[in-house]
């Protein structure tokens, strides 16, 4: 039996066994990723639909992802993997230099770690990133942030971009809805911004009954505010009913105009509202004069006016890479 200190379940693993993500496996003493050099599949993605709205806008990434989860969330929207624990699923064989070279390939600026989390298969993701990088081309990871210690600090030593599921901002929310804790979660954010290099944005999906209080959502962007500053980009996502959340909507347009108001209102400069047909909502104002700096229809863009991350119309510096 051996302890996986990846993240913060800390699974004790019996020999031949797997952890909770269903990826770490025991092997003869020593924890093995088994989702090493193998994906469900690889697909190219605006970068937008990450959502990363403040790196690289207009440019495609190489997206690709394995199966398994270290939280188990009842409203997760791509639980097919998520909650698949069958490897024959990752049925594309794909070593490191092969995928970098299939970015250059398809003109790819960056490659994204997504579709589920990928810390729990860092070992892969990190040597791709680290082939990417001898290209130049950049590395991007969507995730929870429930990792932690020596895997933490190895994964986000070689990316260069990261959007966190900030799920809810309740340990109750985080217990009841996702099989986590929201604690180590907020502890890796501030970490990112903090203490490394790494350009970091936000998502929370909003769910009826479930995280969408106002004050739930103004102490979230109170305390990002505070620990994070107000320019960190926040997306606000719309919920659909799936995986065993089936009892409830999708998102009403009300709830995410209050949220996005909410954000507004503590603060935060950059809030961007997806998932949903929101025009005006997807695109980058500049919180000084008001003008529309990065047009978005859905992930498309139709307008960038942008002129080295200013506003041409005041000089506001606009963060992002
Ligand atoms: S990474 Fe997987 S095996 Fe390791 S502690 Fe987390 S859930 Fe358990």
């Amino acid at each position: 039996m051996i302890t996986c200190d990846h993240c913060p379940r800390h699974c004790r693993i019996e020999e031949g066994r797997r952890g909770f993500c269903h990826v770490r496996e025991n092997r003869n003493g020593r924890i093995v990723c088994t989702a090493f050099g193998h994906t469900t599949g690889l697909s190219i993605d605006p970068i937008e639909k990450k959502p990363l709205f403040h790196f690289k806008p207009g440019s495609k990434t190489l997206s690709l992802g394995t199966i398994g989860c270290n939280l188990n969330c009842s409203f997760c929207q791509n639980w097919t993997l998520s909650r698949n624990t069958r490897d024959e699923v990752m049925n594309v064989r794909a070593a490191p230099d092969a995928i970098a070279a299939l970015a250059r390939e398809k003109e790819c600026e960056s490659i994204a770690f997504t579709y589920n989390e990928p810390t729990i298969w860092s070992e892969y993701a990190i040597e791709i990133a680290k082939e990417a990088k001898r290209l130049g081309i950049s590395s991007v990871a969507v995730t929870n942030g429930f990792i932690c210690g020596e895997a933490r600090s190895n994964f986000y030593s070689i990316l260069d971009g990261v959007n966190v599921d900030l799920k809810g901002f309740s340990e109750t929310f985080y217990s009841k809805y996702c099989s986590g804790s929201l604690a180590p979660v907020l502890d890796t954010i501030e970490w990112i911004a903090k203490e490394t290099n790494v350009w970091l944005e936000l998502t929370n999906l909003i769910i009826p009954r479930a995280n969408d209080s106002r004050d739930e959502i103004s102490r979230m962007c109170e305390w990002l505010v505070e620990h994070l500053g107000p320019e960190v980009p926040l997306h606000f996502s719309a919920f659909f009913p799936k995986y065993q959340l089936t009892d409830r909507p999708p998102t009403p347009w009300e709830t995410l105009k209050i949220a996005f108001q909410t954000a507004h209102k503590a603060g935060l400069r950059y809030v961007y509202v997806g998932n949903s047909r929101a025009p005006g909502y997807e695109s980058t104002w500049c919180p000084d004069c008001a003008q529309m700096l990065i047009g978005r229809d859905g992930y498309q863009i139709f307008e960038n006016v942008l002129q080295d991350w200013k506003c041409p119309y005041c000089g506001t510096k606009v963060p992002g890479r």
